[in-house]
C-alpha cells in the first residue's frame, strides 16, 4: 500500500461514516507492551455493523487488514503494519444477560464480563477477572488461568469470514486447545459470543475472584508494560520455572527486561523496541534448550510486515528480522 493508496483508503473509509479513521496511527498506543510502529490506516468503528462494513470493504478491495482488541497478547513490529488495522474496542461492546447465559460483543473486556457474570450470580468466569484483554482476543487464544479457560464456557460464537459473511458457529467448531483455536488458522473475526454459566451464590463467586486477583498481584508484574506470558508452558514443564532456572531474571536487551517477579514475563522499561524483545526471547530460548533440552514456543503473537501486509508466523518473522529462530540457537 503506497502513501497515495493509503490516503485514498482513508477517504473511502471515512465516507462509510462508521467511526474514526486515522492514518499512520502509532500502534504502541494500542498495546500493553507499549511497542509497535504505525498502522498505515487505523479504524475504530462505533458499532458491529460498522465493523462488518469495514471488513467487507477491505475484502472487496483486497486490502490487507488486521484486527486488534486490547493488544495485550501481541508483539507488533517496529516497522508497523502496512495494512488497515481494525479495533474492536468501541464497536463490539454489547452485553446481554439471559441466565444461565451471557452474550457479549468481542470488544468487551474480560474483567467487565467476569464482573457482570458475578453480579448476575453466574459462575464460570471467575478465572477471567485477572486476564486483561477483550473477549475476542480471549477466544482467539483460548485464554485461561487458575485451572480454567474460555473453552469451559463458550457455547456459540458469531463470526465474520470473507467467504460466508456473518454466521454463527458452535463452540466445538472453534477447536479450542491450550492457548490455541481455529481462529489462529482461519480468517475468522469474532463478533460476539454466547457463554453458558452456572447459577451460584454471589459471595462465593466474589471470594474466588478476590483470591485470583490477590494471587495475580503477588506473582506478576502488574502495572508494568508487558504482554503477559511470553512462552507457552511446554507441559509438563512451566516456562517460568525453566527460565528462572537458567538465571534469566533481570536479563535485558536495551529497555526490554526479564521480570524479576516472573521469569516468563518481559517488561518494557520505557523505550524497548520489538527487536529488543525478539533478541531477549532468542537468548532465553537458546539457554533453556541448552539447559533442559526443551524448545520454548511463543505464546505472544508476532504481528509484523510480511506478504500481504501482515504476518503472524514466528519462523518467518525471526528469519526476516535477522534473529533467525528456526532452531532455538541458530
Ligand atoms: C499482564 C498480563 C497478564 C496476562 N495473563 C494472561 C493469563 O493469565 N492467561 C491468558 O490466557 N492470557 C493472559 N494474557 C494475555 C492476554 O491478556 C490474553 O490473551 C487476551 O485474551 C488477549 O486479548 P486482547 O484483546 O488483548 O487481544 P489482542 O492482543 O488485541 O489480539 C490477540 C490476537 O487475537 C486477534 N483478535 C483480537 N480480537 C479478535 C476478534 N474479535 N476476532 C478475531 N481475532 C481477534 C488479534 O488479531 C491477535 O492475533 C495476559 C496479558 C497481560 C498483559
Amino acid at each position: 500500500m503506497t502513501e497515495l493508496e493509503a490516503s485514498r483508503i482513508v477517504e473511502e473509509l471515512r465516507n462509510l461514516d462508521i467511526g474514526t479513521v486515522r492514518e499512520d496511527e502509532p500502534l504502541r498506543r494500542h498495546t500493553s507492551f507499549k511497542i509497535g510502529g504505525p498502522a498505515r490506516v487505523f479504524v475504530e468503528p462505533d458499532s458491529q455493523s460498522g465493523v462488518v462494513a469495514v471488513l467487507q470493504w477491505v475484502r472487496d478491495h483486497e486490502v490487507p487488514y488486521f484486527i486488534i482488541g486490547q493488544g495485550t497478547n501481541v508483539l507488533i513490529s517496529d516497522q508497523g503494519l502496512n495494512a488497515v488495522v481494525i479495533s474492536t474496542s468501541r464497536g463490539l461492546k454489547s452485553i446481554a444477560v439471559d441466565p444461565p447465559c451471557l452474550r457479549a460483543g468481542s470488544g468487551v473486556l474480560l474483567t467487565k464480563l467476569s464482573n457482570t457474570a458475578a453480579k448476575a450470580g453466574l459462575s464460570g468466569l471467575e478465572f477471567a477477572i485477572s486476564i486483561p484483554g477483550t473477549l475476542g482476543g480471549a477466544l482467539v487464544m483460548n485464554a485461561g488461568a487458575h485451572g480454567s479457560s474460555m473453552v469451559a464456557v463458550v457455547k456459540r460464537v458469531t463470526v465474520w469470514d470473507p467467504v460466508h459473511g456473518v454466521r454463527e458457529i458452535a463452540a466445538k467448531e472453534a477447536e479450542f486447545e491450550y492457548r490455541q483455536s481455529r481462529f489462529q488458522k482461519t480468517p475468522w473475526i469474532a463478533l460476539d459470543a454466547t457463554l453458558e454459566l452456572e447459577p451460584r451464590d454471589f459471595a462465593a463467586i466474589r471470594e474466588l475472584m478476590t483470591h485470583h486477583m490477590e494471587y495475580r498481584l503477588r506473582s506478576q508484574p502488574v502495572g508494568e508494560a508487558n504482554a503477559g506470558s511470553m512462552f507457552k508452558n511446554p507441559l509438563p514443564h512451566y516456562a517460568g520455572q525453566l527460565i528462572e532456572r537458567i538465571g534469566a531474571k533481570g536479563w535485558h536487551e536495551n529497555d526490554a527486561e526479564v521480570s524479576m517477579l516472573h521469569a516468563n514475563f518481559i517488561i518494557n522499561r520505557g523505550s524497548a523496541r520489538a527487536i529488543d524483545v525478539l533478541r531477549l526471547m532468542r537468548r532465553i530460548r537458546c539457554a533453556v534448550f541448552g539447559d533442559a533440552g526443551v524448545i520454548l514456543r511463543p505464546e505472544v503473537r508476532w504481528i509484523g510486515p510480511g506478504e500481504g501486509g501482515t504476518n503472524t508466523s514466528w519462523d518467518n518473522l525471526w528469519y526476516e528480522e535477522g534473529a533467525g529462530l528456526k532452531a532455538p540457537c541458530e
